[in-house]
Parts: C-alpha cells; sequence; structure tokens
C-alpha cells in the first residue's frame, strides 16, 4: 500500500467534535475548529491558557463544578482511563450548552500520562428533544384540572401493578372514590366553583397518601387511589382517612364554606384480576356506600 501523508491537524479541525488536548501542567495546547464553533472562544483565546481558569468549566445538572471529579490529571492514580459523560460548559456568551464529553489521558512510550484530550460535541438539540418528550410524557399521564394521574395513567399504574402481583405477590389495593352530590355543587354555585372543588378534593387527596401510592382522577368527580403493600385493615385506614380528610377540606367563597363528601369502595387485588375487574369492584363497592347513605367506605376483597 503506498504510504500517504496525513496532514492530522487539518484532519482534527475538520472534526464534527470539538478537540482539546491539556498538558500536565493543565495548560490547553490544542483547540480545533469544532471546539471554537461550540463555546465561541477562538484559539488565541484559549491556547496556553489552564483549562479550568478559562472556558472549560463543566458543571452538572446541578451546577456543580466537575473538572476535580472527571479530570485524569486530578486523578491519575485513583482511575485515569476514559471517562465519557454529558455535562454543560459555557458558552463564551454566557449560555450553557449541553455537551457530550469523553475524557481520555494520553500517555508517552513509557506509559506516564503526558496530557488528557477532551472530545466534546453539542448536543443542545437533543437534550431540547428529550425534555419535549418528558413534558409531553408528563402531560399524557396528568389530568390538568387537578394534575392528579388521569385515567391513561391510572391503566397503566394498575397493569404494572397486576403484573408484581402476579409475579412476586406483592400486594395492592384500589380505592374508588365518588363525590357526592356533586351535581348540586355545579347547580348552585356554578361550575367554576365546582372546578375549585375538584382540585381542593384532588389535593386533600393527594397529600394524604404515601409517597409510593398513587392517585388519580378517574374521570368527572371520581378518583382513584392505587395503595401498595398494604392488607384489608391498612386499606381501611388509609381509606377512611381519606374519606374524612375530604370531608374536612372546604373552598371558601363569598364567606361561605363549601365543602363535599366523597362514598368510597376499597378492595384488594386478585393475582387474576384483570385491570377492569378490580376497577369494577371497587366500583360496586364505592356504590354500596352510596346505597348505606353516603361519606363511608365499604371494604371487601
Ligand atoms: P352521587 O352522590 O350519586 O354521586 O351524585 P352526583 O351528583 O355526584 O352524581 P352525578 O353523576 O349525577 O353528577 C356528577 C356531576 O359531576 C355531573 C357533572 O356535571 C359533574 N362534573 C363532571 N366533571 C366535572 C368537571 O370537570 N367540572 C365540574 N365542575 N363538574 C364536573
Ligand atoms: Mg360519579
Ligand atoms: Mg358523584
Amino acid at each position: 500500500m503506498d504510504a500517504i501523508s496525513i496532514n492530522y491537524k487539518e484532519l482534527m479541525d475538520n472534526l464534527f467534535d470539538g478537540v482539546c488536548f491539556v498538558d500536565n501542567n493543565k495548560a490547553i495546547r490544542y483547540w480545533n475548529k469544532a471546539a471554537e464553533n461550540i463555546t465561541g472562544f477562538t484559539a488565541d483565546e484559549v491556547l496556553g491558557k489552564v483549562c479550568r481558569e478559562s472556558i472549560l468549566t463543566f458543571r452538572d445538572d446541578e451546577g456543580r463544578n466537575l473538572c476535580d471529579a472527571l479530570c485524569p490529571l486530578e486523578k491519575p492514580a485513583a482511575d485515569s482511563s476514559a471517562r465519557e459523560t454529558e455535562l454543560y460548559l459555557h458558552h463564551k456568551d454566557g449560555r450553557r450548552i449541553p455537551v457530550a464529553i469523553r475524557i481520555t489521558p494520553i500517555r508517552d512510550s513509557e506509559g506516564s500520562i503526558t496530557g488528557v484530550l477532551e472530545l466534546f460535541s453539542d448536543i443542545s438539540s437533543k437534550s431540547a428533544t428529550l425534555l419535549k418528550i418528558k413534558e409531553l410524557e408528563k402531560l399524557s399521564m396528568t389530568d390538568t384540572l387537578t394534575m392528579l394521574a388521569n385515567r391513561r395513567c391510572i391503566q397503566i399504574e394498575l397493569e404494572s401493578r397486576l403484573q408484581e402481583l402476579a409475579r412476586f405477590n406483592w400486594p395492592f389495593a384500589v380505592l374508588y372514590m365518588d363525590i357526592d352530590h356533586f351535581k348540586n355543587i355545579n347547580d348552585t354555585y356554578g361550575h367554576d366553583t365546582g372546578d375549585a372543588v375538584l382540585k381542593t378534593v384532588a389535593d386533600a387527596l393527594v397529600a394524604s397518601v404515601r409517597p409510593f401510592d398513587l392517585m388519580g382522577r378517574w374521570g368527572g368527580e371520581e378518583f382513584i387511589g392505587i395503595m401498595r403493600n398494604v392488607d384489608e385493615k391498612g386499606l381501611y385506614h388509609i381509606g377512611d382517612r381519606l374519606r374524612q380528610l375530604v370531608a374536612a377540606s372546604y373552598v371558601a367563597i363569598d364567606q361561605k364554606k363549601i365543602s363535599v363528601t366523597v362514598s368510597a369502595g376499597g378492595t384488594m387485588a386478585k393475582t387474576d384480576d384483570t385491570v377492569e375487574e378490580v376497577v369494577k369492584r371497587a366500583d360496586e363497592l364505592m356504590f354500596k356506600s352510596k346505597a348505606t347513605g353516603r361519606n363511608c367506605l365499604t371494604i371487601s376483597d
């Protein structure tokens, strides 16, 4: 094969990734065109400067400076292998830019580290897209009026809990709650007050369950709680506490305190239940509470 002469500087300058070489004194010795484009700093502005005093102040999501933790020059003995991570650096104009960075120690023929090569690429569009996706995911799972989990989210959660129950026998319960005579609230005070009452009930419910339980709005004036790791007795305690907390909450409008009650039905999930079956059972128990005078809880498995 013919020997070809490679102009390495030309090659590095044309890389899509930013390339930076830092020597053992932490002075920046090489800075390619992509590094200039990504950071806004020209080679003239950074060459010879000590890296951590200039632009390469890498920070994590919480703004912590990661130079010490990441730099193989800081901890050569502990671990001097290549590191790859995603973090932020500062653009010359002050913006934070998310970058994917790969840091590799460079060694001489004796194996001693002579410096560090840093390769970094701008991932702003990627992180913007990921944020959008996260936002959309959140929206598609949230009830916009109450900010509780929506029906779709409850269904997905129930599906997962049923799988866990079947596989690992981890018990959980479903609590179905329906506001009593809610139509009267709308008819008497108007729809907006009705909405305010729904929010107040939702706040009372969500504030009173354990972090690993899920509280959601099933629809209209109906709520579902998914309680993990409870038995029937525990379910009764939680359910009745929720019922009392709703009854004790109110919306203050024109010096009037408007409050509502809920009728509730609670059931332990069974290994062969489907989502529809367990919800239906809880709903039917809730109707028993309606029939026995409302503002109460009926439990059975
Ligand atoms: P019961 O004690 O038998 O449950 O009586 P209820 O009046 O609560 O039952 P019904 O199902 O007749 O009425 C539910 C009402 O909830 C009717 C509907 O207009 C109202 N509603 C459903 N969704 C909303 C909402 O998002 N906002 C408001 N303000 N009202 C709603
Ligand atoms: Mg209803
Ligand atoms: Mg109702």
